[in-house]
């Protein structure tokens, strides 16, 4: 729940939203840039960054945001310092009311316990299935809490109109972590934690013990049944779709007839579900015996959602069980907790600050025109193209000339389709932050049933908030998107030189072009349209040429005995080769620039992680990780064989059949 992002599947650069980034062997011995070029250019980096305690990992990607964050903190302080100045309903007032309700810790810490008895009193009073549904729709539409099934809106696959996505949660655990516990021990401090909200609420320990079991018992039978990760990232398993009745069959305990009316769907013929197996899975459990059950775990669901909003204790009980899941030591400052949350709960109105103030219209100009230049050298590789037939060829072409481009940030008056905090009551007036969060969400639910059935805006920024070091290609609307969080350095420094700044912002945004053009993409047009534009043997050829990256990148070994999963990095790998490819043109054969763009390029994927969520990456994450990122997509790249003369016995070696070229 929360700052819920409105639409558009994205392709990100860098999974470091929800986690922060691996921690490399503590290598002793100083590694050639011929045998290791990622730990030859990040040694000296690597030995001195460390992952802070208060973190799970160390990147430059989370070090910038981390510094984008302190920014904004400063921001909010002043502007808090004239709370009860503002006229309601700018940003500023909410800034400053909601500043105050997450920093009286004194009245949240009186007011957050009944809010959530409110919240969970129907769960509590349901007596069978059916009116433990219709306390789970209560819910949704009363504080926008989805603990059973979630809404999203999604434009269709052949056009602008946008559907509901309506499908199940996921489980607090991931399909991974149910099949193998990720850690010794891990499964029974989950259990503990489970136990721990449910006693919050009152159940004695040993009730409250054998339902935490009998939740993960519940969960571990679901989990043969959820997506893989490689599913979840393939555009085609995620576009599936169900109709009413279809959806109504599959539901007969959970009595889907009654979800839809409370979500606001009753007239929809069709639905965005990815899963049907899993949803089955969920109602064939949703039985009289197991009613109690699923009353628990609901209430779980709702203490671990609300809590870091909720009292200091339950908010600590909650980040104590996250913070050993990730490996992350220490709990951040209380002045860095209250700045980080309010920055999650109002991105819009301080990405219009970072706008203003660390976005010049320079820097947007020399990204823009680097994205020209970039464009070119794709729009004549694929015009010379010698395995598409020309009808494919032109089909590309048409696609990449009708690309969007969004940098740096929206437009003051391209506001979000959904705000996140419609209004911020003050304290002095009877707001808190529990029931400012409860009556927004309510909000924006029925704001997002507006949407199903008006159209999809192609023209508005989706991906990313300007502070965000990230960026995206998003198929909905062929688009790219480049924030102004990602354009300092080492990704973008107008001070460096041109092969440094070419092999960060310039690799990243061929890296953005090439996702229209990667498997997922392969499916799309240049409207975001779901349409098949090749000719048989043209993707045939696409795929074989695609297929090879698995094994290729399946090679790099990340941690002793841990390697990285070919399958699952794909895309993401696809795009870093034809982002680099791009970029060595550019540099057209100059080899300092070349030495400049290749080091740049390595030193932006400098990473380190905890053991925990390195493994957590590993299973989830689209991203090849640090060295693998590098190593491979450099070892498939001719130009760097020359600038720096890397030749057969070399560890960057690979031999010119085996190197993985798309584009
Ligand atoms: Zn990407």
């Amino acid at each position: 729940m929360i700052a819920k992002k409105t639409a558009a599947l994205c392709a990100a650069l860098a999974l470091t939203a929800v986690l922060g980034i691996f921690s490399s062997p503590a290598v002793v011995l100083a590694a050639s840039e011929k045998d290791d070029f990622y730990q030859a250019v990040n040694e000296k980096t690597l030995r001195e960054k460390q992952i802070k305690p208060t973190e799970a990992s160390w990147s430059w990607f989370h070090e910038r945001d981390l510094e984008n964050k302190e920014f904004l903190t400063k921001e909010i302080e002043d502007i808090a310092s004239h709370q009860g100045t503002y006229a309601k309903g700018t940003p500023e007032q909410k800034i400053a009311d909601l500043y105050q309700c997450i920093t009286d810790q004194e009245t949240r810490n009186a007011t957050a316990r009944k809010h959530i008895q409110d919240v969970l009193a129907p769960i509590k009073a349901a007596k069978t299935p059916q009116e433990l549904t219709e306390a789970v729709g209560e819910l949704h539409q009363k504080y926008g809490i989805n603990v059973l099934m979630s809404m999203d809106e999604q434009r269709l696959p052949d056009s602008r109109r946008y559907v509901a996505r309506f499908e199940p949660n996921n489980p607090f655990l991931s399909r991974y972590d149910l099949e193998k516990e990720p850690q010794p021990g891990a499964w029974k401090r989950h259990t503990e934690y489970i136990s721990r909200l449910l006693q919050e609420d009152g159940s004695a320990k040993d009730k409250a013990d054998t339902m935490a079991e009998a939740i993960l018992a519940y969960e571990k039978s679901l989990a043969p049944h959820m997506l893989t990760s490689e599913e979840k990232n393939d555009i085609m398993v995620m576009n599936q779709m169900v109709t009413r009745k279809e959806f109504l069959e599959m539901t007969p305990h959970l009595d889907g007839k009654r979800l839809l009316k409370d979500w606001g769907l009753s007239r929809e013929k069709v639905f965005f579900l990815s899963n049907p197996d899993y949803l089955c899975q969920i109602d064939a459990a949703y039985t009289e015996e197991n009613l109690e059950l699923m009353r628990n775990y609901f209430i779980a669901r709702t203490y671990d959602m609300l809590a870091p909003f909720a009292d200091i204790p339950l908010r600590d009980i909650t980040k104590a069980y996250y913070n050993q899941r990730y490996g992350i030591k220490q709990n951040r400052t209380e002045r860095e907790r209250a700045s980080y949350l309010l920055q999650d709960m109002l991105p819009y109105e301080l990405g219009q600050i970072y706008l203003k103030k660390r976005c010049t219209p320079h820097m947007v100009q020399d990204v823009r025109a680097m994205i020209y230049e970039v464009r070119k050298v794709y729009r004549s590789r694929l015009a010379a193209n010698t395995w598409m037939s020309p009808r494919t060829r032109a089909q590309a072409i048409e696609k990449l000339d009708a690309l969007r481009v969004f940098v740096g940030g929206p437009a003051a008056d391209d506001k979000p389709t959904i705000e996140d905090m419609h209004v911020v009551i003050p304290e002095s007036e009877g707001g808190d932050l529990l029931s400012n969060i409860l009556a927004s969400n309510a909000w924006a639910a029925r704001e997002e049933e507006k949407l199903i059935g008006t159209d999809f805006n192609p023209d508005k920024w989706y991906a990313f908030d300007p502070q965000d070091v990230n960026a995206a290609y998003i198929s909905d609307n062929n688009s790219i998107t480049i924030p102004a969080g990602i354009l300092q350095p080492p990704f973008y420094d107008d001070r460096a030189s041109r092969g440094a700044n070419l092999g960060g912002i310039g690799v990243v945004i061929g890296h953005e072009i090439s996702h229209a053009f990667d498997p997922n993409g392969s499916h799309t047009d240049k409207d975001g349209n779901v349409r098949d534009w090749w000719t048989k043997a043209d993707y045939d050829a696409f795929q074989k040429r695609a297929a090879a990256f698995a094994p290729y990148y399946s090679r790099y070994e990340l941690a002793p005995g841990q390697y990285e999963n070919g399958k699952l990095v794909m895309n993401e790998a696809i795009a870093d080769c034809g982002g680099l490819s791009a970029a060595t043109e550019i540099a057209a054969g100059d080899k300092t620039v070349l030495q400049d763009l290749y080091r740049n390029f390595a030193s932006i994927f400098a990473s380190k992680y905890t053991d925990q969520l390195l493994h957590q990456l590993l299973m989830l994450d689209p991203h090849p990780e640090g060295r693998a990122r590098v190593n491979g997509a450099l070892s498939s790249t001719d130009g760097f064989y020359g600038a720096y003369g890397i030749t057969d016995g070399d560890g960057m070696y690979i031999a010119e059949k085996d190197r993985v070229k798309l584009w």
